[in-house]
């Protein structure tokens, strides 16, 4: 048999090594924004066409590329940023890899204009489908121009799997508000079809936070600090009236860069308990600076996540932050540190919120070096995060139909906090979300009802005031709204309801429509349909809350309508309903 093995073209390689670093247009937005700011750039212009399928251009004042680097730069792992492999452990620049150029120019068409300070004019290169089709001289001032024409011209399936136009501009607001929250000094222009969306001058990061999720933020925004030897803190809470149906507004920086860390998230999430309204979360846009040998970016190829040498540390600090920042605004009661014996972590019902007194001492630092007693509030906090860490991995089960003996036994439930339903079953303790259990009884008796959506015209039109955010949400739930009998207009930062449907949800339909869009944009992805969607949020309506007191009956009829639900275990955006442990799971409490 003759041999088979051949290696790969490189326009190949490319090609398929291109589908991890680009995605969608807007991991282009992200790349060559990037690379501006690598380029120390002051100034970065963002022009935007068709979502980014036909054009992406973006154009910055940084230093430039010589007419060599200007072809180089599109080689695979060419980078001027990092030299030797022990560079890798000490990176202070986005980019790193020198793989986002060669990628975006094996599956479009791209055209880079660039000239550094000291030279007299600047290269212009054309590359398509991976090959260099021309180079030229050009005149120009010091910077670069990229345009990226007619993404995944060549690569029909990528093209295939993007989204509708909206979702992927969303992508691509996304993408400019990150890098924009992390680099305020830089002035930012953001172009959609020739039109200007967004001008950013600059500013600090307060002010850029409150250009871009809009003014009411000024009002919300509280500050958070911490700084050990290792780790700064820095950024923002926001108070619980900017807390919103979507998990949207929540940004960590790990070192200037954009992560998603749902550890962490949980450190700032746990510190608002009981502040916030069912279903809303909490906004945040908090800075980490960590010592970069400490961190691995390289885990994920589009360095959306990070590992610290140490999560739990920086769990607690961070967690201890957040409280502390939220204390000395009056938000949550603070421990008193001084005060021994006195730790305790106070839970709330939702409803009615006393603002306590807060005895709050504004010199101790529980991370200071001259800590004179045990710092058991520290330890304290490391126990909680292995807790947690534990409780995620207890898996879950879901052959629940045979429980149904449940209605004629003695078992005795209690409350617990107010909020969890809690008794002993079948050798496992069960603790059941009051709230979210009623919820989903209702959401499924509402499903099975019979409605056919139809719009009705508003005599006069009924008036918001929108952010970016939220208009653009607006479009991505477009088509459905409509389909529903919504029907509005958009002038400048107006929104103008004009019709609604014609169906009896037992609300108003105007007063409901901001909820019902940030919803959309939120839980849609994970729910069927639009009838899911509405189901749910009618479903919400008189149901039992977290902080409602109930009779043992009352309870006993909740648990025994929740086992009669299609799925009692997750609600339809599969948050758990249910939750249940073993004996051999609380012993492993104990030993902690
Ligand atoms: P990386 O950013 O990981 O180094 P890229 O493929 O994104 O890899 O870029 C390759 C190289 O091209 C960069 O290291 C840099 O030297 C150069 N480069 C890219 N964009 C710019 C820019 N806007 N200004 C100046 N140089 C740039
Ligand atoms: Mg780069």
């Amino acid at each position: 048999m003759s041999d088979v093995i051949v290696k790969l073209p490189d326009v190949v390689a490319n090609q398929i090594a291109a589908g991890e670093v680009i995605q969608r247009p807007a991991s282009v937005v992200k790349e060559l924004m990037e690379n501006a700011i690598d380029a120390e750039a002051t100034k970065i212009k963002l022009s935007i066409k068709d979502a980014g399928r036909t054009l992406i251009y973006i154009e910055d004042n940084g230093k430039g590329m010589s007419p060599a680097d200007a072809v180089m730069c599109f080689e695979r792992h060419a980078t001027s940023k990092l030299k030797t492999a022990a560079d890798l452990f000490q990176i202070a620049t986005k980019g790193f890899r020198g793989e986002a150029l060669a990628s975006v120019a094996a599956i479009a068409h791209v055209e880079l204009k660039t000239k550094t300070e000291d030279s007299i004019e600047g290269t212009k290169v054309l590359m398509s489908g991976g090959r260099m089709d021309s180079k030229e001289a050009c005149s120009m001032n010091k910077g670069t121009h990229f345009s990226i024409k007619n993404l995944f011209y060549n690569v029909p399936a990528r093209r295939y799997f993007l989204k509708s136009d909206n979702v992927e501009w969303k992508h691509i607001l996304e993408e400019f508000m990150r890098v924009a929250m992390v680099h305020p000094e830089v002035e930012m222009l953001l172009e959609n079809e020739g039109q200007k969306e967004i001008h950013l001058m600059p500013s600090n990061h307060r002010q850029r936070i409150v250009k871009l999720m809009g003014n009411k933020f000024d009002e919300w925004l509280v500050p958070i600090e911490e700084q050990t030897d290792w780790l700064r803190i820095s950024g923002f809470l926001a108070k619980p009236e900017a807390a919103k149906k979507s998990r949207g507004d929540q940004y960590f920086f790990v070192n200037g860069r954009y992560v998603k860390h749902s550890y962490l998230h949980h450190a700032i999430q746990t510190v608002f308990q009981g502040l916030l309204k069912e279903g809303t979360f909490a906004s945040y846009f908090v800075y980490l600076e960590v010592d970069p040998s400490l961190i691995d970016v390289n885990i994920h190829p589009t360095k959306t996540e990070v590992k610290f040498q140490d999560d739990k540390a920086v769990y607690a600090i961070l967690h201890a932050a957040a409280r502390r920042s939220l204390g000395m605004h009056n938000i949550v009661p603070t421990i008193d540190f001084n005060q021994e014996g006195n730790i305790t972590t106070p839970v709330w019902g939702n409803s009615e919120v006393k603002i306590p007194q807060v005895q709050y001492s504004p010199d101790y630092n529980p991370f200071g070096k001259e800590t004179p007693k045990r710092d058991v509030v520290n330890e304290w906090l490391l126990m909680q995060a292995e807790i947690h860490a534990k409780v995620q991995s207890i898996p879950e089960q879901l052959n629940w139909k045979d429980e149904a003996g449940w209605e004629q036994s003695d078992i005795q439930p209690m409350q617990v906090f107010k909020r969890w339903v809690v008794f002993e079953y079948n050798g496992e303790m069960w603790m059941v979300d009051q709230g979210l259990a009623h919820r989903q009884i209702q959401f499924e008796s509402w499903l099975s009802k019979d409605w056919k959506w139809s719009g009705q015209q508003l005599l006069t039109p009924f008036q918001f005031e929108w952010g970016q955010q939220d208009k653009v949400s607006l479009l991505g739930a477009e088509h459905e709204l409509r389909s529903m009998g919504f029907d509005w207009k958009i002038e400048e930062d107006m929104v103008q309801l004009l019709a609604i449907p014609n169906v009896d949800f037992g609300w108003s339909w105007e007063r409901q429509f901001e909820e019902i869009v940030q919803q959309w944009e939120n839980g849609y992805e994970r729910m069927n349909n639009d009838r899911e969607m509405m189901a749910w949020l009618a479903a919400k309506q008189d149901a039992i809350r977290a902080g409602q007191m109930l009779t043992v009956p009352e309870m006993k009829d909740l648990v025994v309508q929740l086992l009669q639900c299609e799925n009692p275990f997750f609600t339809p955006k599969h948050d758990k309903i249910i939750f249940k442990m073993s004996e051999k799971n609380i012993q492993q409490f104990f030993a902690i």
